[in-house]
């Protein structure tokens, strides 16, 4: 049996970029573009031209995208006037692309209240639409809007909708849920029933997640006849997203159902870009990675608990349904207060900390990690403190700056301002010579940082290693355990070089727990950097 073909058609750019909060620049538009190249996804919807000076440009001067196809994206022809007259559909012949997608409606309830036009009318406009593309010799894609509902509503009228431009040379007739609300059953459904009437090999899927079925739809529309899947990266897209491809792709290559049955343009080798590709997508919207994003978050293969971990150990198939480098992910051991020592030889592997399994110093690594848990610590999720812990008791860990001493004020004068001032002092020792720092910042570890961090110059041989270090996220949590309460900070770093490291610091006080999640922060970075140690 020869496997067919499913398209795959990305529009992280146009559908996606209908998100709150998102604004894609030009240069983002070419990065995005090329990483969805090199994944080998089929389309690429670039944008609307004609809609912003931006889209226009972008597709002015498009960038080699390699086996890829760029595609424009608009809406049908106004009533009332001819295809050739309509200046949207100019603007889309004109983009210089091979492939467009025009948008209809196909949904009679929408006709009426958001167009005010027949729907004789309406399907007029998406048969001359197509007619005009097909003769200009583009690749027609027909997006049919409120598909689904429509088809509930009134399926005959809906039918005629994607028939009208089927008929006209559609290579694709999309069915969008729209709205988000269709549930799997009822996409098998009205996907088999439409593909008595046009071939399965037309028929495409674009769903939304508004009940979080967005994939799910996506996959039942698959196996029910479609062969093009549009979606974007992480499902980003307005209200509850759109349908993840990132989830999407890696189900369709890998599991047994698909597998057999269907190829795509992603190939076993470029799929592992995926974490990748899909980690790139958060650096641009500057967001935070969904741990547990399926696939590609870094929870996705992360275990925790001793049993399962010796498990893994054993045969990752026991608690993993594919292999985490399939899709360029990682598997993570988590430490937590039941691990054993496999738990703590494994991550250290993983730290390349080389380590006699028999060694004692296991046993007291061991111990200290379950001591600090006991007082509030928690190194899951924080890696660079547990890699300093760790090669502090084996002494491989030089020390670097020595703090002193250090005073942090916080002051609000109403008078002046109604602002909080805080202002931090410390003094430090490097080489034997003592430097008071001081610093202003809009909290107290702000000011602390600024302290440290402000006066590089007069810290003589660590400056040129620190210069490049942000601090990106400061998280704090109350924790009671018990006796007192006590506050947990978790910090994230970053340097030039795009490492991200996570620290933390557990005391009653959070001046001081944030005090040491930032020196191990600094002392991460000095040692990844193989500073020289300070000398008394
Ligand atoms: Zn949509």
């Amino acid at each position: 049996m020869s496997k067919e073909k499913i398209y795959l058609f990305d529009t992280t750019l146009r559908d996606g970029s209908q998100t709150q909060g998102v604004d894609f620049s030009l240069q983002d538009k070419i990065k995005i573009s090329k990483a969805l190249a090199v994944l080998g996804l089929d389309y690429i919807e670039a944008g609307w031209p004609g809609a912003n000076p931006l889209d226009t440009s972008f597709f002015n001067d498009q960038p080699d995208v390699q086996d890829s196809t760029f595609v424009a994206f608009g809406m049908t022809k106004k009533s009332g006037r001819s295809a050739e007259n309509d200046p949207g559909l100019s603007s889309l012949l004109n983009a210089n692309t091979k492939s467009v997608c025009i948008v209809g409606k196909a949904w009679d309830f929408h006709v009426d209240i958001a167009l005010n036009i027949t729907n004789e009318e309406n399907l007029e406009n998406i048969k001359e639409t197509a007619k005009h593309f097909v003769k200009n010799d583009k690749e027609f894609i027909f997006d049919a809007e409120h598909f689904f509902d429509g088809y509930k509503n009134n399926k005959e009228y809906a039918l005629s909708c994607i028939k009208s431009a089927y008929d006209q040379g559609a290579r694709w007739v999309v069915m969008c849920d729209t709205n988000g609300g269709t549930l799997p059953y009822e996409v098998s459904d009205i996907v088999y029933e439409v593909s008595k009437i046009i071939p399965g090999a037309n028929l495409g899927i674009h769903t939304h997640n508004d009940t979080e079925n967005a994939v799910g739809n996506s996959l039942a529309a698959v196996i029910a006849g479609v062969r093009h899947v549009q979606g974007t990266l992480n499902g980003l897209g307005e209200r509850c997203g759109n349908a993840n491809l990132v989830s999407i792709i890696p189900t369709l290559l890998f599991k047994k159902y698909f597998k057999d049955r269907f190829v795509t343009s992603v190939s076993e080798e470029k799929i592992s870009y995926l974490t990748d590709c899909s980690r790139l997508l958060d650096e641009i919207l500057n967001r935070k990675p969904n741990n547990r994003a399926a696939y590609v978050g870094s929870s996705a293969f992360a275990h925790k608990g001793g049993l399962h971990v010796s498990a893994v150990q054993k045969d990752p198939k026991t608690y993993e349904h594919i292999d985490p480098k399939l899709v360029g992910n990682n598997r993570t051991v988590v430490i937590s207060d039941q691990a054993g020592r496999s738990n703590i030889i494994s991550r250290l592997e993983k730290l390349k900390i080389v380590v006699d399994p028999k060694d004692p110093k296991i046993q007291k690594i061991l111990d200290e990690v379950k001591d600090r848990e006991f007082s509030g610590y928690s190194y899951d999720g924080a890696d660079a403190s547990f890699e300093l812990l760790t090669r502090r008791l084996l002494g491989q860990v030089p020390k670097y700056i020595e703090i002193k001493n250090y005073e942090v004020s916080v002051v609000k004068n109403k008078d002046t301002s109604d602002d909080l001032n805080s202002k931090a002092r410390a003094t430090l020792i490097v080489d034997g010579k003592e430097i008071v720092c001081e610093g202003i910042g809009n909290g107290p570890v702000n000011a602390l940082d600024q302290a440290i961090r402000n006066n590089l110059e007069n810290i003589g041989k660590y400056s040129e290693y620190l210069n490049d270090l942000r601090l990106i996220d400061y998280k704090v949590r109350i924790l009671n355990t018990g006796t007192n309460a006590m506050t947990r900070v978790s910090i994230e770093s970053s340097d030039k070089s795009n490492n991200n490291w996570f620290t933390i610091g557990v005391s009653p006080n959070i001046i001081e727990a944030s005090f040491r999640a930032l020196i191990d922060s600094i002392d991460y970075k000095l040692y990844k950097s193989q500073a020289p140690a300070n000398s008394k």
